[in-house]
C-alpha cells in the first residue's frame, strides 16, 4: 500500500509518516500543492493525505485536478479550518473523507484503514486465499490460522499479490507499489522477496506463478 502525504506542516507530516509507516505502509511526501498534483499525475498511489492550505496550489484545486484526470484513488482531506462550507465543498468535489486539525493519530490511521480497503473495494479489513489469510490492520498473515512469520516487506508484497489474485502483476508494478521515492530496489530484489514469500506461504494449494519476463500471479484456488 503506497500512501501520498501532501503536507507542508513538517511536524505534523513526520508524525503521519512515522505512524503510517511504521503501520506497514510505503509513504511519501510532498510540501506543495503543484508537487501532489505532478506526484498524483505520474504515480499509482493508494491513497492521497491532502492539506488544504498548501503553497503554490490550493488542496481543492490539486483534488479537482485529480479527479479531472478521471482518478478514482481515495482522499483523506486534512484541514485546520472546519468550517462546514470546505467539508461541503471537499466532498462535492470528490474528497472520500474529512479530518480537522488536530486529530488523534489513531483516528487518522483507522480512517486510513477504512479508504485504503474501500479503495480495493472489501467491506473487511481480512483478505483471505484458500487456507491463507491476512489480516491488513494487525499486518499478520496465516495458513490454516497458524501466523506466519513474515517481514514487513514480506507482508506487503503478499498483500499486493492477494489484492490482485489471479492477475498479473509485473516487478514493475511491485517495485512501483512497496518501495518510497528514493528506496533502491532492484528487480532483482523483488526475485528475491518471492522466493523468500514462497517458501513460507506455498502449501496446499497456495501458489505464486511465474510468467516469464513479465511478472508474478498469485494462482486463483478453486472453490
Ligand atoms: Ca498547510
Amino acid at each position: 500500500m503506497r500512501i501520498l502525504i501532501a503536507e507542508d506542516d513538517q511536524l505534523l507530516a513526520d508524525g503521519l509518516l512515522r505512524s503510517l509507516r511504521s503501520t506497514g505502509y510505503a509513504v511519501d511526501q510532498v510540501r506543495t500543492g503543484t508537487e501532489a498534483d505532478a506526484a498524483m499525475a505520474a504515480h499509482e498511489f493508494d491513497l492521497l493525505i491532502l492539506d488544504l492550505g498548501l503553497p503554490k496550489m490550493h488542496g481543492f484545486d490539486v483534488l479537482r485536478r485529480l479527479r479531472a484526470r478521471g482518478s478514482a484513488v481515495p482522499v483523506l482531506i486534512l484541514t485546520a479550518a472546519d468550517s462546514v462550507e470546505q467539508r461541503v465543498k471537499g466532498l462535492d468535489l470528490g474528497a472520500d473523507d474529512y479530518m480537522a486539525k488536530p486529530f488523534a493519530l489513531q483516528e487518522l490511521e483507522a480512517r486510513v484503514r477504512a479508504l485504503t480497503r474501500r479503495g480495493l473495494g472489501t467491506a473487511s479489513n481480512i483478505i483471505k486465499h484458500g487456507p491463507l489469510s491476512f489480516d491488513a490492520t494487525g499486518r499478520v498473515a496465516y495458513i490454516n490460522d497458524q501466523m506466519i512469520e513474515l517481514s514487513a516487506r514480506e507482508l506487503s508484497l503478499l498483500e499486493v499479490l492477494l489484492q490482485r489474485t489471479g492477475r498479473l502483476v509485473s516487478k514493475d508494478q511491485l517495485v512501483e507499489r512497496l518501495c518510497e521515492w528514493g528506496e533502491e530496489v532492484s528487480n532483482n530484489a523483488i526475485e528475491v522477496y518471492i522466493h523468500r514469500l514462497r517458501k513460507k506461504i506455498e502449501q496446499g494449494p497456495v501458489r505464486i506463478a511465474t510468467v516469464r519476463g513479465l511478472g508474478y500471479c498469485l494462482e486463483k484456488i478453486a472453490a
